[in-house]
């Protein structure tokens, strides 16, 4: 697992600072009694004028047009920043699949931010051997999470009507009103007391993780002192199960 550096660059960024990090300081020479600079560290970052290709632009104004209020449009949506792994420790390959591949487009409910839809735009390069084994790997992705994916070919420019067509299988934009509301679909306020792995035996699977749930307790609110289970992945996995003394 040495790849497992990708998962902290900041680790590396310290290191860096504490042996080669250059910076303008003015040193008082003692005997000559002159003040020298340093020469300042120059960042060779520039603002790109592409971010959006004129392509993602004409979608992802249409895009969001369709969407109204009810659901926000990002695009370039790091796939590790989307998904997470069920049993890190064993594993990491599987992360550092997706530490540097991005999603053109993430639909999300706006009131609770969870994804709804990915979008990626298909231009002439998909039709490459190893875009083609890309696309598949994160085709998998999406599956193995249950978040649904669409290709849309990749056009200079889009019509509303054309994308209208091509999400309302997927989104149910006009009907937005009918789902839960945000009171609902909120996570309980809950802070965790306790992280014990449960006894094997009597610890539940998370449905979404297929790893044994940690026992936990209540510590604020109107159900103050009451043991659930909680994912171990909290709070990258919000599911709970009930606990309960007589099992
Ligand atoms: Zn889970």
């Amino acid at each position: 697992m040495t790849d497992t550096l990708n998962e902290n660059p900041g680790c590396l960024g310290a290191i860096f600072n504490l042996f080669g990090g250059k910076k303008k300081v003015k040193r008082v020479d003692s005997s000559a009694d002159t003040t020298i600079d340093e020469p300042e560290e120059v960042f060779p970052y520039r603002l790109r004028d592409d971010f959006l290709s004129p392509a993602e632009f004409s979608f992802y104004r249409i895009l969001s047009s369709l969407t109204g209020t009810e659901r926000v449009v990002q695009s370039k949506v790091r796939l590790a920043d989307l998904f997470f792994v069920a049993r890190p420790n064993e594993n990491a390959k599987y992360y550092n699949k997706i530490t540097a591949k991005h999603l053109d487009f993430l639909v999300c409910d706006a009131t609770t931010m969870k994804p709804l839809l990915g979008i990626e735009l298909d231009d002439a390069s998909h039709q490459r051997s190893e875009r083609i084994e890309r696309d598949e790997f994160v085709d998998k992705v999406f599956q193995a999470a249950s978040l649904p994916l669409l290709h849309v070919p990749n056009q200079r420019s889009y019509s509303t009507r054309e994308i209208d067509a091509l999400i309302s299988p997927h989104i149910d934009i006009t009907n937005s009103h009918k789902e839960t509301s945000p009171a609902e679909s909120k996570p309980p306020a809950v802070q965790i007391s306790e992280n014990k792995p449960a006894s094997p035996a009597a610890a539940p699977i998370c449905p979404k993780c297929g790893i044994p749930m940690v026992l936990r307790i209540v510590t604020q609110g109107e159900h103050k002192g009451k043991k659930f289970y909680g994912c171990p992945n909290f709070p990258r996995c919000r599911e709970v199960k009930p606990y309960s003394n007589q099992s």
